[in-house]
């Protein structure tokens, strides 16, 4: 059986005349850059947000670091940001000239844990990053409170979280700014590269919207110096199709969420807990096991994909090196580097293809080739709960 890690290939099949449509109107059209293309994808990404405003840039990194310029972040301020997601979450905070500070996450939720952030904050502090990783919401509550209690700026990064909810509120609109990235390969993503701001605050819209397209207030007048991050027609015609399917695909990829969930209830591979105030919107199907590299090449060899995010964290990345963390100063973070795969997960991933890849996996564990954790991180003993058979 070969299970790719996603298949973008399926999904145009499914789209493919709405889509070509779309990019045929632009072409022509013949206005590449900007426009009503762009002008509609980013009512309607608002829209879906529950924000005032989305504007559309070049990439998920340009997001985050166009919304940091936008609040003011520079050289000699700090960001907070956990140590547990995609480089480009720091390197945008290194970008603006600020100095990433890197906080653990929660053992259970893979989330930053807020009880770390307000220990984190200096007098040089101007903004946190709270990253919704995987799919599901940070724990934005006491977030935002402690941001408050100290005036700082919340950005959330929702790359991988496009829908999904806090407390009833869609990531994006529960911080002062919203950050996406419309990778191919993400929830919401284009054919090129893409990514967007959303704000309910009309001075930052103006702000990123000026910062994205050459500090311009009008064709040849710009009022500071900013960057060409625009999203382009084309993509966002793509985006907006695709957009209008984005609820139905969350839907698919919970409801393959939830049969790896229950094929795996009893494998003691630990998946991380999903909060009972927020929706998960499984970007990524993560488990972990103390037997990765073996895990990993045994499913190989059976066809099955799987992908590691990440292995290094942030802190110990050879880029942030001068930042001087060491080895053993988030804890959290670092098990979870060395211990999560993530399965293969996408909406057109059927049943019998979730089942067959437990039943690997089931086989693994019986030869003890792959090692359980327990929700402390520590490996389990076998135990006779998850091998004997029923
Ligand atoms: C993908 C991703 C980004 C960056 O987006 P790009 O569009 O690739 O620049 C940022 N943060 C997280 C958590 C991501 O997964």
């Amino acid at each position: 059986m070969q299970v790719p890690f996603v298949d973008l290939r399926a999904q145009y099949a499914s789209i493919k005349d709405e889509v070509d449509a779309a990019i045929r109107a632009v072409l022509d059209d013949c206005a590449y850059v900007g426009g009503v293309p762009l002008d509609h994808f980013e009512r309607d990404f608002a829209v879906y947000c529950r924000t005032r405003y989305a504007i559309g840039v070049a990439n998920g990194t340009d997001a985050l670091h166009l919304a940091l310029r936008a609040v003011g972040v520079g050289a000699d301020h700090e960001v907070i940001a956990p140590a547990h997601t995609f480089i480009a979450t720091a390197a945008a905070i290194e970008m603006s000239g600020a100095r990433p500070v890197f906080v653990d996450i929660d053992p259970e939720t893979y989330t930053m844990d807020p009880t770390g952030v307000e220990a984190a904050i200096t007098p040089r502090t101007r903004a946190i990053i709270p990253v919704h990783l995987y799919g599901q919401p940070a724990d934005m509550q006491p977030i935002l409170e402690v941001a408050d209690q100290h005036d700082l700026v919340v950005i959330e990064d929702g790359a991988q979280a496009h829908g999904a909810e806090y407390r009833g509120q869609r990531v994006g609109g529960i911080g002062h700014l919203g950050c996406f990235s419309f990778y191919p390969s993400k929830n919401l993503g284009a054919y090129g590269d893409g990514g967007a701001v959303t704000t309910n605050d009309a001075e930052l819209a103006r702000r990123v919207s000026q910062l994205r397209d050459h500090g311009r207030i009008s064709k040849y007048e710009h009022s500071v110096v900013g960057y060409n991050s625009r999203l382009d027609a084309l993509q966002a015609a793509v985006l907006r199709v695709k957009l209008q399917h984005l609820d139905e695909w969350n839907r698919q990829r919970q409801r393959v969420a939830a049969w790896y969930d229950e094929a795996l209830a009893l494998a003691g591979l630990a998946p991380p807990r999903v909060r009972p105030d927020s929706t998960h919107v499984y970007h990524l199907y993560v488990v972990r096991t103390a037997t990765r590299e073996e895990f990993r090449s045994r499913l190989e060899s059976e066809g099955i994909s799987t992908g590691v995010h990440y292995p290094i964290p942030l802190h110990l990345q050879p880029a942030f090196r001068h930042l001087g963390y060491r080895i053993g100063d988030l804890p959290t973070s670092e098990a979870a580097a060395n211990q999560v795969v993530s399965l293969p997960i996408f909406p057109e991933l059927t049943r019998a293809q979730v089942e067959s890849i437990a039943g690997i996996i089931g086989e693994l564990l019986r030869e003890g080739v792959v090692l359980p954790i327990s929700d402390d991180g520590t490996v389990l003993q076998h135990s006779d709960e998850w091998w004997k058979p029923a």
